[in-house]
């Protein structure tokens, strides 16, 4: 029998309601959610560790880089087939691409959570984590890179987002689709993803700052976080990857300085492209020196930077790191 480790992090499959306050708060522990996931000994031995019980907005870089030490000790000690962390589903997405990001290990790692507390109607924590234990065990999950396993869906987490706030189906992959299945306690893959890579680092350069473009922005908020000592800048631009003209000015400041500035697009789907040439156009931002983040949300955009600058303040390395070989094809990228 496969053996699993289970690390508790907290989130809402570990909340209940309280009653005063009327609102979800933690209250559950690991032993408490594992006893709920009954048959489970039939699949797979479990050691079961209990973390922290921290609510996912209450998730810092530190903790996250805590919770990856600590994984990291489990898989030399233990040597488990797989591993499973529970994690609030509000930053789910940030902790696991850190993790796909600097993690290089064969060993199946399954992020999973629950949208609905132990109070509610429908509770999807034990259904949740019963089915990133069958995906952890599986064979066919090992060397696939970090998995995010909720409502029986498997997302790569190079590839997943949060996308709806409070139904069971909430992580998604934009255009793609999930990677698989777990049904009937199998686990069936249906791709595979090639968007992964590895740059392990124990050290992250966390003074990476995220800018949402809107219609008329200007560069206020651009100089103010050059000014105050930000390490790189992620914007998350409008359609394509164009900004206001008004906006041009800041980030030709933070290139200036030499700091990494990397366009995504705000859109929920499609990647960024040079494809205009007017004044704060993708066209125009790219010939100034800004680096592509291809088809990455904002926050996942932020993890990589951060994640790149760990490892140096080279810009050509880093533009290497986000552009892959996506960007070579047209003559004038070259
Ligand atoms: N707010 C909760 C958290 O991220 C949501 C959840 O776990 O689903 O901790």
């Amino acid at each position: 029998m496969k053996k699993i480790a289970v690390i508790f992090n907290g989130g809402t499959i570990s909340m209940k309601v309280d009653p005063k306050i009327k609102a979800a708060v933690p209250s559950l522990t690991g032993e408490e959610i594992m006893h709920m996931v009954t048959g489970i000994e039939k699949h797979a031995e479990i050691l079961s560790y209990n973390f922290s019980s921290f609510p996912s907005p209450h998730m810092t870089l530190e903790k996250i880089m805590e919770l990856r030490a600590y994984t990291l000790d489990i898989l030399e000690r233990e040597k488990p087939h797989g591993v499973v962390i529970t994690h609030g589903t509000d930053t789910l997405e940030e902790t696991a691409y850190l993790f796909d990001l600097t993690m290089d290990t064969p060993c199946p790692i399954v992020f999973t959570g629950a949208m609905r507390s132990g109070s509610e109607l429908g509770y999807d924590g034990p259904s949740n984590l019963a089915q990133a234990i069958v995906t952890a065990s599986a064979e066919s999950s090992v060397g696939r890179g970090v998995l995010v396993c909720l409502n029986s869906e498997l997302n790569s987490a190079s590839e997943v987002t949060k996308a709806n706030s409070l139904s069971l189906n909430a992580f998604r992959t934009p255009v793609f689709g999930p990677l698989g299945i777990v049904d009937n306690n199998k686990v069936i893959y249906y791709r595979n993803t090639d968007r992964r890579e590895v740059w392990p680092t124990d050290q992250l350069s966390t003074k990476v700052e995220l800018v949402k473009t809107v219609a008329g922005m200007d560069s206020r908020v651009l100089r103010f976080l050059v000014d105050d000592g930000c390490e790189g800048i992620v914007i998350e631009a409008l359609g394509r990857g164009n900004v206001p003209p008004m906006m041009v000015e800041g980030i030709r400041y933070a290139l200036s300085r030499n700091l990494p500035v990397v366009i995504v697009s705000r859109c929920f789907e499609g990647r960024v492209f040079g494809s205009y040439g007017y004044e704060g156009g993708g066209k125009h931002l790219r010939n100034m020196g800004v680096i592509f983040g291809d088809s990455l949300p904002g926050q996942k955009a932020r993890i990589k930077l951060m994640v790149a600058l760990s490892r140096g303040k080279d810009l050509e390395a880093i533009k290497a790191f986000f552009e892959q070989e996506r960007y070579l094809d047209d003559p004038d990228e070259r």
